[in-house]
């Protein structure tokens, strides 16, 4: 039965008990349920267009079926008692060629919420059912429109904050990432079918492939694997912001610099020191880049109690991930060995020293010059009043532009791994064709290099979908909204 994972999996996509709820016509809103010029419905299942007809006509009386395909038109949206209640453009995209597979319909409304809600009212009253959330990309999935890793780069294009992460998104959505899987899910398989005709076939003459070339092709593959695994930190990074480190000794204004950031309370602000005890991290743009700020506990003595002994160790922690470190040290009062212990955290990383409360006549032993000497890009700046906060701005963009930062550089043409299941089947993939080559290598017989390989396919094939339990899908598709 060995060769059932490629032979099962090459091309099939397993649909796992969603006949009955396949059949349905599904709607729901594909905008948000906000106040706006238009709100979008969209429709997918067999009856969509039947049920979409029952609320839209052409302006002329003329029935949605009739409607050219995949063609705005416009409409006239009325109630069972014939009252019009919208005039709305319509589309009508039969299956399979669309986007769910499905026919699906979308209309085009006025973008009223009350309004939407009683045309969504009115479609499910004329037979269709509120979509679930992400069950129209799953209807895309499912019908083989995209594999996983392409739905899933729907969602990520949805929750795109920055415009590289979008390009990223969409070239993932065009398939970019799964090509490139599929490329290597190929040779994988080609090596599979060798062993599984040594496998199954031990008495027959099966021309023997030179090991050290299977195992040169193996090491290949490994490496593509880890090449791929390895662009997950510069992924993450597009997707979730250049983790940034607040770090500084108690009441230099971390979080009072943090809100000031935001522009709005989050961090708790108090006169004592050492309150912020736990770790707020917290995303904004700046500098033309999107940045997850964590503001640590500032840095007390470690004598302190367990709780404050636990911060530091985050900041330190923080300090040494961070793409970019903030020191802040308080401008109006003489440095101390703590403010020293801040700096010290930062050295070797992309690092701008805050010189904050500049509102305060600036104290004579700070000495900037000595501190540009180590670290120079120094900003003076006032949580209380903004001041040198945009400086800080152009000064965050330079430092990170300049390459400096771990979000430099990214070139996100869609084969960034942008999402943790991936890079972790990725490299449990290229693990398991490391055991393949170490496996041959050794002398081991066909059918253990066989395991490892079968191993390596169905950790790509969770990618795309090639190979999945119920469960995988499930997870996946939660993340999704209503409407997608
Ligand atoms: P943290 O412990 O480093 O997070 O410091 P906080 O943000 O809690 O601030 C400590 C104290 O310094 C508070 O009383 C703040 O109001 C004050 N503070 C923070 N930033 C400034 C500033 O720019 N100027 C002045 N004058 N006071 C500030």
């Amino acid at each position: 039965m060995r060769g059932m994972v490629y032979r099962g999996v090459r091309g099939t996509l397993r649909c796992m008990g969603d006949a009955e709820n396949m059949n349905d016509t599904i709607a729901a809103l594909a905008t948000p349920p906000l106040m706006g010029a238009i709100g979008v419905i969209r429709l997918s299942g067999g009856d969509a267009i039947e049920i979409a007809g029952k609320v839209i006509s052409g302006k002329s009386g003329d029935a949605l079926d009739s409607f050219p395909a995949r063609q705005l038109c416009l409409g006239l949206v009325r109630d069972p008692s014939g009252d019009v209640l919208d005039e709305a453009l319509a589309v009508v995209f039969p299956g399979p060629d669309s986007y769910t597979g499905d026919d699906v319909v979308e209309l085009h409304c006025h973008g009223s919420p009350a309004l939407l809600r009683e045309v969504l009212r009115l479609l499910y009253a004329g037979g269709a059912r509120p979509a679930q959330p992400g069950e129209f990309t799953r209807r895309a999935f499912l019908h083989g429109r995209m594999d996983l890793a392409q739905a899933e780069a729907v969602i990520d294009l949805i929750s795109a904050e920055t415009a590289l992460a979008a390009r990223n998104a969409a070239g993932q959505l065009g398939g970019a990432l799964s090509r490139a899987i599929e490329e290597i899910w190929s040779s994988i398989c080609d090596l599979c079918a060798h062993f599984q005709a040594l496998v199954d076939y031990p008495e027959d003459d099966i021309p023997p492939l030179p090991t050290p070339d299977i195992i040169e092709s193996l090491r290949r593959i490994g490496a593509r694997l880890l090449g791929l695994a390895s662009t997950y930190d510069r992924g993450k990074i597009l997707r979730e912001g250049v983790p940034c480190a607040l770090i500084g000794k108690p009441n230099t204004g971390k979080s009072s610099l943090l809100n000031a950031l935001l522009g709005y309370e989050r961090a708790i602000v108090t006169a004592q020191p050492g309150t912020t005890r736990d770790t707020l991290v917290e995303s904004l743009h700046m500098g033309g880049h999107w940045l997850r700020i964590a503001d640590t506990a500032g840095l007390r003595n470690p004598s302190g109690d367990v709780a404050e002994r636990m911060g530091i160790d985050r900041a330190r922690e923080a300090a040494r991930k961070a793409g970019l470190v903030l020191v802040v040290l308080d401008g109006s009062r003489s440095l101390d060995g703590k403010d020293g212990e801040a700096l010290d955290m930062a050295r070797g990383r992309a690092t701008i020293v805050l010189l904050n409360k500049s509102d305060l006549p600036h104290h004579a032993d700070v000495d900037i010059a000595a501190i540009e000497a180590s670290f120079p890009e120094v900003c003076r700046v006032s949580a209380l009043t903004g001041q040198g906060l945009d400086a800080l701005d152009r000064m965050i963009g330079r430092v990170l532009d300049a390459g400096a930062g771990a979000g430099a550089g990214i070139h996100a043409g869609g084969t960034l791994l942008t999402n943790l299941r991936h890079a972790e089947a990725v490299t449990g993939a290229a693990e398991a064709v490391a055991s393949a080559a170490d496996a041959l290598g050794a002398g081991f017989t066909a059918d253990v290099v066989l395991t490892e390989l079968e191993s390596a396919l169905s950790n790509l094939g969770e990618i795309t979908g090639r190979d999945l339990s119920a469960d995988i899908i499930d997870r996946v598709f939660s993340r999704f909204c209503v409407g997608k």
